[in-house]
């Protein structure tokens, strides 16, 4: 009897090389969490990969809130509107919504209150590592002194940071994806908006966290 002979490493080398991961289309996915593959999938949204139980854990309470409504976005209402993440003041969690981002007025209809002027930051400015995880840009909009002015307390944001960072968020907050667009016909940059999805959020509040603790809002750095 041979079946209990031990397989050489070069037997295991072989079978490791020949098995490709089993089941999934996008098998160079890397996990949400952190550089390994990401060979589970969250099994409501079917969005994010994660390489174990442990990274997903990790990630729910970035995960959780907008997984259970990303089947409710899927249906674009025209071809203008893009999927954006909303942080509304008066709710616990932000949510999606669809932006028509031609509109000029829109963001300000959404963010503007008594003349006071928005503001927006680049998030993956300068993260390569998580521009090249999500495919795009995300776009923070907000309202220029979202820390001092009199707008309420934004509790979606609250949600996340807490009061220990020692910083408040103040007023809605909006997120937006955008590419760059370098090979125009017309030798322009131009961009074009793109859909958020569920995998935008950790990378949001990670950057509202380090925004929370900085002596200033300023561009997103390594
Ligand atoms: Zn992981
Ligand atoms: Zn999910």
């Amino acid at each position: 009897m041979t079946s209990t002979t031990k397989p050489t490493d070069v037997h295991l080398d072989k079978i490791k090389i020949a098995t490709p991961t089993p089941a999934t289309t996008t098998p160079t996915e890397r996990c949400a969490g952190c550089p390994k593959p990401g060979t589970l999938r969250c099994s409501r949204c079917k969005n994010d990969a994660y390489c174990s139980k442990e990274c997903q854990k990790k990630l729910f309470k970035t995960h959780a809130p907008l997984c259970k409504t990303l089947a409710a976005f899927q249906d674009r209402p025209n071809p203008d509107m893009h999927r954006a993440i909303y942080f509304p003041e008066y709710e616990s969690t932000p949510r999606f919504m669809w932006m028509d981002y031609n509109d000029p007025y829109a963001a300000e209809e959404l963010l503007a209150h008594n003349n006071s002027s928005l503001k927006s930051t680049m998030i993956m400015d300068g993260d390569r590592k998580l521009q090249r995880r999500l495919g795009h840009n995300i776009q923070l909009s907000y309202r220029e002194n979202f820390l001092s002015d009199r707008s309420d307390i934004n509790m979606s944001i609250e949600t996340f940071i807490g009061s220990e960072l020692g910083r408040t968020f103040r007023g809605p907050f909006l997120a937006g994806g955008w590419n760059e667009i370098e090979d125009d016909d017309q030798h322009e940059d131009s961009t074009e908006t793109v859909d958020l999805d569920t995998k935008a959020l950790a990378p949001i509040v990670a950057f509202l966290k380090k925004l929370a603790g900085s002596k200033l809002p300023c561009r997103s750095s390594a």
